[in-house]
């Protein structure tokens, strides 16, 4: 039996590419404390990107992003995936040598972008140089998310109980103690609950470096559709979009302490978001917020997943998070090259990049474009 805890993006899209292996509803369980997608997966900007700035981190996006059109093409539900560009406004001199610094290393992978006068666009207030990266883009998260839910609900078993405790012994995974009281029995566990990813590891005494940084989204009220990129200003920390039904979707950075945190969002931050984007973008001052909600970045210390498992784990112990604010994309691709490794024994490249050993082998990523 395979035990997968959580059912978030990456829960369910292994789910989904193990039912293809042909595994049943005798052979997974997917255990979920809340509801499909409580965590980030329905939280977050669904936007996706090739432009990072470490080499591990482009290569996995190339890949991730050719299979999320793959997939795009395959689920139930049309997942509006479209090409839209980030558009980055650049401060200052230091930041426009870093970005043609990032554009020669971008160029090296044949996503280049283009550094162009910001007054092109006639709708920004903002005097000096903007980078677009034409190839990124934007999608639907809930419509990835339902695919694979309406594709896996009948096939495996899904328990709507918390996870509090693994079983181990002789250094093999033995099962899942539930809140409830019961006990699953499974000789595979993959751990998939973002953010929370570290408590269940630690009933064990393992510690994989995933922390929760509590973020905060706001919808504007839709106006006609003229944004067409996401915008980025660092200097600001600032990104907002625009969605095909013409509302303007963004957060503003509020660097707070990685905790668990109620879900709840602030007037002050709200405001802030507010006026920024005003004096951004021309003709929307009487605009209002029309709702906002939070949700967690789960963060690691290099700000890169974590997938596979360590070779000081019990046996049959694998993990797939701590995405640190970019896995929505990365969902259909992990779930697919992890069902790879659980099912196939076959292991990407990838899986020993992203491994969890990488934080006591001094082999860290190093990730900076957290956006
Ligand atoms: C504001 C915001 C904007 C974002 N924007 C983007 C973006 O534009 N593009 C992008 O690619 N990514 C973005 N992200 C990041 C992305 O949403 C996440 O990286 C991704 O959704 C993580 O998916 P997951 O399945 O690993 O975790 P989650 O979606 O968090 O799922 C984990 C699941 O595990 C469950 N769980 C936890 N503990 C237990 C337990 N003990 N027992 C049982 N179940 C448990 C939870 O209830 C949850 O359903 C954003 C995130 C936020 C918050």
């Amino acid at each position: 039996m395979i035990i997968i805890i959580g059912a978030g993006s990456h829960g369910l899209s292994l789910a989904y590419h193990l039912i293809k292996k042909g595994y049943t509803k005798n052979d997974i369980a997917l255990v979920e404390w809340k509801r499909i997608g409580y965590g980030s997966s329905s939280r977050n900007a669904s936007r996706y990107r090739y432009h990072f700035n470490s080499k591990e981190n482009v290569e996995y996006a190339l890949e991730a992003i050719k299979y999320l059109k793959k997939q795009a093409k395959e689920l139930e539900y049309n997942t509006m995936l479209m090409r839209t560009g980030y558009l980055w406004l650049i401060d200052g001199e230091q930041e426009y040598k870093l970005f043609r610094k990032l554009d020669s290393f971008w160029r090296s992978y044949n996503i280049g972008g283009k550094f162009i006068d910001c007054e092109k666009y006639s709708y920004l207030k903002f005097d000096g140089n903007c980078y677009l990266a034409p190839q990124d883009g934007a999608f639907h998260h809930d419509y990835i998310l339902y695919s694979y839910y309406y594709s896996i609900k009948d096939k495996v078993s899904i328990i709507y109980d918390k996870a509090v405790s693994l079983i181990s012994s002789r250094n093999r995974v033995e099962g899942v103690k539930l809140s409830s009281g019961k006990e699953l029995q499974g000789d595979k566990i993959v751990i998939t609950a973002g953010a929370w990813s570290n408590e269940i590891m630690s009933s064990i005494g393992l510690n994989v470096p995933i922390f929760p940084e509590k973020k905060e989204i706001y919808i504007t009220e839709p106006l006609r559709y003229f944004i067409e990129p996401l915008i980025i200003n660092s200097k600001l920390q600032i990104y907002f979009s625009q969605t095909l039904k013409g509302e303007i979707i963004g957060g503003i950075e509020d660097k707070r302490e990685y905790k668990f945190e109620e879900f709840t969002i602030s007037i002050n931050t709200i405001i802030k978001f507010l006026k920024t984007i005003k004096n951004l973008v021309k003709g929307i001052d009487g605009i209002g917020i029309l709702r906002g909600w939070s949700g967690y970045y789960e963060m690691t210390p290099d700000s890169s997943h974590v997938m596979g498992y360590s070779d000081d784990w019990p046996e049959g112990l694998f993990i797939d998070a701590g995405y640190s604010g970019h896995g929505m994309m990365f969902a259909p691709y992990s779930g697919k090259i992890m069902a790879d490794l659980i099912a196939d024994s076959y292991k990407s490249k990838f899986i020993d990049i992203f491994s969890p050993s990488r934080f006591n082998m001094n082999r860290l990523i190093n990730e900076t474009l957290v956006i």
